[in-house]
């Protein structure tokens, strides 16, 4: 599953490659769980519209849209038609949705890519992969591609400003503000990590890798953690997802790309998924709990 490096990854490269292109033409597929809001609106609120900015808030990729037209001319329906009748499966009509909500000027789609969703940039004759569930065509020619086998992935659109991704991000959360968070807070610091109320997209891998470099045991109570513990925790979580986002960086193209999965190299684990492996500072075996149904890797010596 995509974490927020990956995401931020992914969407930054979107940024380079789709900003201020316009949408022209939608296709959308029929399977219905991908599909967040009605498909008619989805079409409706992308057609038409300018990418003016792609980013990432929590796990969820945010395409900031500006309307360029309004409803298109009757010769420009026809040309759309033809593009569509080209598509391999159902095609959806903008027009279906236009009568019952007005298409706002200032829009946002939000893509969360679920386990496996993947967003590609092709050019246009590039063969149709199975399980593309959206193909959106752009004024440059090329399209973008919405491809997710196991359709945990979710398309929606909002207007401008509505879409709000729950908690803090927690690249940006200030240290007052995080020990916040925690202040009478009976859960397990693992727990309250991964609690999206809380913050934003720090996902198992991330928690796990924080709490060894704070030295922190996963099923500490996240209330009796010190200050200084929680400062060094605000700061070590920050280093771990810009050391994973800097090295996702360099892949990034790969990772857009259609066969992106082996793009992304993975930050170094310390103890997430090294249960029984030696620890790198001390020797000692890594254990494995579980806490609220998730897998958490600790050092039981660098960990108190
Ligand atoms: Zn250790």
């Amino acid at each position: 599953m995509p974490e927020l490096p990956e995401v931020e990854t992914i969407a930054r490269g979107l940024a380079k490659r789709v900003t201020g292109e316009v949408i022209e033409s939608v296709w959308l597929g029929q399977k219905k769980e991908p599909l967040k809001s009605p498909a008619s609106q989805i079409a409706a609120t992308l057609e038409q519209s300018r990418i003016v900015a792609v980013r990432r808030m929590g796990k969820h990729i945010v395409f900031d849209l500006d309307r360029v037209g309004w409803a298109p001319s009757p010769a420009k329906s026809r040309k759309l038609k033809e593009t569509r009748s080209k598509q391999p499966r159902s095609v959806v009509p903008a027009e279906a949705g236009e009568g019952a909500r007005p298409t706002p000027a200032r829009a946002q789609w939000i893509v969360h890519l679920g386990m496996t969703g993947r967003m590609q940039v092709c050019a246009p004759g590039t063969e149709v992969e199975k399980h593309t569930h959206a193909i959106l065509k752009l004024s440059s020619g090329r399209e973008l591609r919405f491809v997710d086998p196991r359709r945990f992935g979710r398309l929606s659109v909002a207007q401008a400003g509505d879409f709000d991704a729950t908690g803090t991000e927690p690249l940006e959360i200030e240290f007052e503000d995080f020990a916040k968070l925690f202040r009478g807070r009976k859960t397990p610091i693992k727990s309250a990590l991964l609690n999206q109320k809380l913050l934003r997209g720090v996902g198992n891998i991330y928690a796990d890798e924080s709490l060894f470099r704070a030295g922190i045991r996963p099923r500490r109570r996240a209330s009796s953690i010190s200050r200084d513990q929680l400062r060094k925790l605000h700061s070590y979580i920050q280093e771990v997802l810009q050391e994973a986002i800097a090295l996702g960086g360099s892949s990034i193209s790969d990772y857009v790309n259609s066969d992106g999965e082996e793009g992304f190299f993975q930050l170094q684990h310390r103890v997430y998924g090294r249960e029984a492996e030696d620890c790198l500072v001390c020797k000692t075996p890594i254990k494995r709990i579980v806490i609220a149904g998730r897998s958490s890797h600790y050092c039981p010596n660098c960990q108190k």
